[in-house]
């Protein structure tokens, strides 16, 4: 049976169109250049819920968006 990945759920896929490095929610880790952490996701609070990348050039997830975050999107 086919396993199913949510779209949503950060996962591997090598080669993709669409990498965490391109992603504007994607920080890049100022000591590994292959690492880097993932800010899409807001707890209902608003606090930002890192998740760590471990390669951000073959993981991706259906949130992808193009471009850099603002300072303030940051925050
Ligand atoms: S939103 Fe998705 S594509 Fe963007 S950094 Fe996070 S996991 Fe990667």
């Amino acid at each position: 049976m086919e396993e199913k990945i949510p779209a949503n759920i950060m996962h591997d896929e090598i080669g993709t169109k669409k990498p965490c490095s391109s992603c504007k929610w994607q920080i890049a880790d100022p000591t590994n250049p292959l690492r880097g952490q993932c800010t899409v996701n807001r707890n209902a609070m608003g606090g930002v819920w890192k998740r760590w990348i471990g390669n951000v050039s073959d993981m991706t997830c259906g949130k992808h968006e193009e471009g850099k975050l603002s300072f303030r999107e940051h925050v």
